[in-house]
């Protein structure tokens, strides 16, 4: 289904696109970025209204959000195509397909609630590729959806601007990628500006959505100790409790030529962080590490059990730790 988009100006025949901080200022017949949007005859329509190329139930703790919900199951879906270009996708195989990608099926947004009450799922997650080039069917599905009970999360790049957030008043939770604390890095790999994700972390976090942060450490690109340590004092110059993932890179799409992140860069990383005052610090693709679970903040005690992406136990009461007392930045 081809709709008019939610978020854009007119401007004498060109549009200007105001999903994502790129703006797009596009003539006649001129596609986005993102290849799904496109000027037609002065108005900026949106093509991939409702159509899906992965669904799956997952637990939470695979998008990874270990602080919101955890051990909930989320029913998630993904379409095709990004508004980046990262040489190290690690779903290349969609995000840097477009519309003629064979498997699009076709959903509306009442399947999307029926699928969720048919496979029991807590929530909707929009993800696999950068949900918010898929703004207005994400919000259509996440407002019946949300009013039916189930919460509504986001995994995404963090390039939704202001205006695509205040439109998406029922998100409840997301999980930002910030792919390295440097401009260098952004504008190499990713083609695009870290100080806008930045700004938009910030944002959602000021709206109340509940956000944590998964930090991709790729050997020689963004490991340095200098940039973990830049990167911890900005997450907590915004706010010490979001929760951080570090996670472990394996060679994919165009970055073939790097190792596996060693387990002793991700350990370095985390420690760096809680010494900078993070408090939830975690390791991510490294399956049955002690990081994998939530300690106290502030007595160390072991709040929830993880293994991988399962859950083994939760021993937190009241929002707070049943040893010290701290309060927590825990949903349950
Ligand atoms: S969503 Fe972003 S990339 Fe796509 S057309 Fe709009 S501004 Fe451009």
């Amino acid at each position: 289904m081809v709709i008019e988009s939610y978020l854009y100006e007119k401007l004498n025949g060109e549009v200007r696109c105001k999903t994502c901080w790129h703006n797009c200022k596009l003539k006649e017949e001129q596609w986005g970025i993102c290849r799904v949007r496109k000027n037609e005859k002065g108005r900026l329509m949106v093509y991939n209204y409702g159509l899906v190329s992965s669904i799956a139930l997952d637990p939470i703790e695979k998008k990874p959000l270990h602080n919101f919900k955890p051990g909930s199951r989320v029913l998630s879906f993904g379409s095709v195509s990004c508004n980046f270009k990262c040489d190290h996708c690690q779903n290349f195989e969609i995000s840097f397909a477009d519309l003629s990608f064979p498997y699009l099926k076709e959903l509306s947004t009442e399947d999307v609630l029926r699928l969720c009450k048919e496979r029991n799922a807590d929530g909707v997650a929009w993800t696999y590729n950068e949900p918010s080039i898929w703004h207005e069917f994400a919000l259509d599905a996440s407002k019946i959806v949300k009013k039916h009970g189930y919460f509504v999360v986001y995994v995404t790049n963090g390039y939704m601007s202001y205006e695509a957030i205040d439109q998406f008043k029922v998100l409840d939770a997301a999980n930002v990628d910030v792919k390295a604390f440097s401009q260098k890095f952004y504008s190499k790999i990713c083609k695009a500006k870290l100080e806008n994700v930045i700004k938009t972390v910030e944002y959602l976090h000021r709206k109340g959505v509940f956000v944590e942060i998964t930090y991709l450490i790729i050997p020689e690109e963004n490991d340095s100790r200098e940039e973990i340590k830049d990167f911890s004092k900005w997450v907590v110059s915004v706010d010490r409790r979001i929760p951080v993932h570090f996670s472990r890179f394996h060679p994919d799409f165009k970055m073939l030529d790097k190792i596996v992140t060693p387990i002793k860069k991700i350990e370095e990383a985390v420690e760096i962080a809680k010494e900078e005052g993070v408090e939830y610090v975690y390791a991510g693709n490294v399956w049955g590490h002690r990081y994998e679970n939530t300690y106290c903040p502030n007595c160390n005690y072991l709040l929830i059990e993880r293994h991988g992406f399962y859950l083994r136990k939760i021993n937190v009461k009241d929002k707070k730790c049943p040893n010290c007392g701290y309060g927590q930045n825990i949903v349950l």
